[in-house]
């Protein structure tokens, strides 16, 4: 059985600049079975309602602005499953979720970036579920417990976003070793929630947690952490650590 993750895909610069987290995400790569297939939650597509790519082999979008030349240049041509979409459009629709297919939709960078760390030859079919973030962390518990079963037919369930994401806050001179206090006491507080399974605490952080708002001014970047533990059991952390002073870029697993 494979388990769900939460991966902070950092900027998409990691696509050519590893840091730490990359070679975190090759070593997890390496540790799980082969999956038959990906399903990721991104926090770069956001929906009002619940949509899922069905496209034959998805473009990758380099959906960002500002960077160095050679990242457009990188693709990740990996298949889509369009009967697989199919199939769990009927899955959710089944558990009141109703998602609309979309053969259209590209990759965005919250996928691509880190597959293509962990798969680098793109050989596994991806499926993107978007984000309804206005529907805030409960649906998205809701979406990760109704494709659970998914993870017993090898289907890998990925959440990626940014267990911190305030961009106007970033030092981009700073190294890994500077640690912003008030993205890591927020951090702290969701790995001391996530480990208790205070699902009831973890869904009411904007209010409990310490600087909640602050680390996500909206909360599309955290969402995608529901869905990976609404979608798994035991919590553990695979990586963590800080880019830019305040980017979080932990990983973590539920099994
Ligand atoms: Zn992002």
């Amino acid at each position: 059985m494979l388990p769900s993750l939460f991966i902070s895909h950092g900027s998409p610069m990691l696509a050519l600049e590893p840091g730490a987290s990359g070679p975190a995400l090759v070593k997890l790569a390496a540790d799980m079975p082969r999956p038959n297939a990906i399903v990721v939650v991104s926090a770069h597509w956001e929906s009002p309602h619940l949509r899922l790519t069905a496209g034959e082999k998805p473009q990758t979008w380099h959906d960002f602005g500002g960077f160095p030349a050679e990242l457009y240049t990188v693709q990740y041509p990996a298949p889509g499953a369009p009967q697989l979409a199919e199939d769990i459009a009927q899955q959710l629709n089944d558990a009141g979720l109703p998602a609309q297919l979309d053969a259209q939709r590209p990759f965005d960078h919250g996928a691509w970036v880190p597959l293509s760390l962990m798969y680098p030859n793109a050989d596994i079919p991806v499926l993107q579920l978007s984000l309804p973030s206005h529907l805030g962390p409960e649906l998205q518990t809701r979406v990760g417990r109704a494709l659970a079963s998914l993870r017993a037919q090898g289907i890998l369930l990925i959440g990626s976003g940014s267990i911190t994401h305030n961009l106007g806050a970033l030092n981009w001179r700073a190294g890994p070793e500077v640690i912003t206090p008030w993205a890591k006491e927020f951090r702290d507080w969701m790995v001391e929630k996530l480990a208790a399974d205070d699902e009831a605490a973890l869904h009411q952080y904007r209010h409990l947690a310490p600087h909640a708002m602050r680390n996500h001014p909206s909360e599309e970047h955290l969402l995608p952490l529901f869905f990976a533990h609404g979608a798994g059991g035991a919590f553990s952390v695979v990586h963590a650590g800080f880019t830019y002073g305040a980017l979080g870029m932990d990983i973590y697993r539920f099994d």
